[in-house]
């Protein structure tokens, strides 16, 4: 049996937790292979090695060389080496470094830095092989992973190796150079490694004990998620549950391979399942999480006999892929049509431009802008089958007093996503879990 275990940043914050991830490793012998992030924080106010990386690009970018931002990962390096009491020649490696990051100037190459190092001092603490990301993760020409190259690349680098570690959140393009995934993107070599080891699951340590039915900044200490299929997973950390990457589950769900969440500062937990949806149970539970995020823009069009005019959605979204805009949802109904778009992506006259652009080329009856919106999903496999859900839940956002601006159920059933003015966003997310989790429920 094979376990891949990934740890996060602040897993990997300094030397003491990289000690609780040796005993993590030391409890199981199946867990073999070990992919790493780059230090987080150590407490409330500390920096991420990868912020201050980026800061180190900047620095590069406006001299040409590093400077101070470099002098404080170097700083957490040496700190943790200290702390592991090793024999590890972090001076030089870190001296090799600047001078390869001063010789590449890419910001992805910079970035990229704090999971090459922790990886390196990883394994070698550990005493294990060292498998560098760039030489197995590989992008085509497109931008995007090359997975049947990657899968047989991990595959040829493990082979003969019954344990290793592998840095995280890069790999290479086609034209040798490093491309990092988004942030968060270890998540995502994780599962890859996953999937090219063949391991039974895919543990992600991380500094909370799985997922949680909603943001706990929102409401106190609310129930904890035991388990939760992979869909169920990609409609919650889309919108903003953020224990994992939401791109994370695509290389394991080809596969079957169950992700278990786990709590490196309490190993005892049991954390949170991730399952084949087919091999997944949900009981009698009728919503499994709630997750939102704000700060969308509405665009509201309106024509008479929107119905009848063919290829009308066809034009309007032509209109977004000539802009480069990506939309969340559309819900539409006879004769108006919602466009709901993250509000980042229409800053600097965007917005402006695509308007105009979508009344010259359907000539709607009017057009509406409404911002300031937040989304809230309601998740879980249960609704569908539970006589009633919206009923309960559009009914305990009126009780709420919160006017919902827009709904829409996803076509798989398993998420209603309601839209709210954001200053109503934190009352929503309490109502809806009342309703569904609190104590009369
Ligand atoms: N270190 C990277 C970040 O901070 C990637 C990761 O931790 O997964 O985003």
């Amino acid at each position: 049996m094979i376990k891949v275990c990934k740890f996060g940043g602040t897993s990997m914050a300094d030397g003491i937790n990289m000690r609780r991830i040796a005993d993590i490793l030391a409890d199981d012998p199946a867990r073999r292979y070990v992919v790493v992030s780059a230090p987080g924080k150590r407490y409330g106010g500390d920096f991420k090695v990868t912020d201050l990386l980026y800061d180190v690009w900047r620095e590069v970018e406006e001299y040409g060389f590093v400077g101070e931002a470099y002098a404080k990962v170097g700083a957490r390096f040496s700190g943790i080496v200290r702390e592991l009491g090793m024999e590890f020649p972090i001076d030089e490696v870190l001296e090799e470094t600047a001078r390869a990051i001063e010789r590449e100037k890419s910001a992805d190459f910079t970035a990229s830095r704090g999971e090459y190092l922790a990886a390196r001092v990883m394994a070698a603490f550990l005493d294990v092989p060292f498998i560098d990301a760039r030489d197995v993760m590989k992008f085509s020409a497109d931008g995007r992973l090359d997975s049947e190259r990657t899968y047989a690349l991990v595959r040829e680098a493990l082979k003969g190796k019954p344990r290793a570690v592998v840095s995280g959140f890069y790999g290479e393009t086609a034209d040798g150079k490093i491309k990092t995934f988004s942030r968060g993107g270890s998540d995502i070599s994780g599962a890859i490694v996953a999937r090219a080891a063949g391991a039974s699951v895919y543990e992600n340590w991380t500094d909370v004990s799985g997922f949680l039915a909603c943001d706990p900044h929102i409401v106190a200490s609310p129930v904890g998620i035991r388990s939760l299929s992979y869909k169920e997973l990609r409609e919650l950390s889309y919108m903003g549950a953020n224990v994992l990457h939401s791109e994370a589950i695509f290389p394991v769900r080809e596969a079957d391979i169950p992700i278990r969440i786990k709590n490196t500062f309490r190993p005892q937990d049991e954390g949170t399942e991730i399952l084949p949806t087919s091999k997944y149970r949900y009981g009698d539970r009728v919503v499994t999480g709630i997750a939102g995020k704000k700060n969308f823009t509405v665009i509201f069009i309106e024509k008479s006999l929107m119905n009848a005019e063919i290829g009308f959605t066809y034009r309007v979204l032509s209109v977004l892929l000539k802009h480069s805009v990506s939309f969340e949802h559309i819900p539409s109904g006879i004769d108006t049509m919602s466009l709901v778009i993250d509000s980042d992506l229409l800053s600097h006259g965007v917005l402006e431009e695509l308007c105009e652009d979508i009344r010259r080329t359907v000539r709607p009856d009017s057009m509406r802008v409404f911002n300031n919106i937040a989304l809230i999903a309601v998740v879980g496999h249960g609704m569908s089958k539970n006589v009633g859900t919206s009923a309960r839940l559009f009914d305990a956002i009126a009780r709420a007093g919160v006017n919902i601006r827009m709904i829409d159920q996803g076509s798989s059933e398993i998420n209603i996503i309601v839209g709210v003015e954001n200053e109503n966003y934190e009352r929503t997310v309490r109502a809806v879990y009342e309703e569904f989790f609190g104590a009369h429920s």
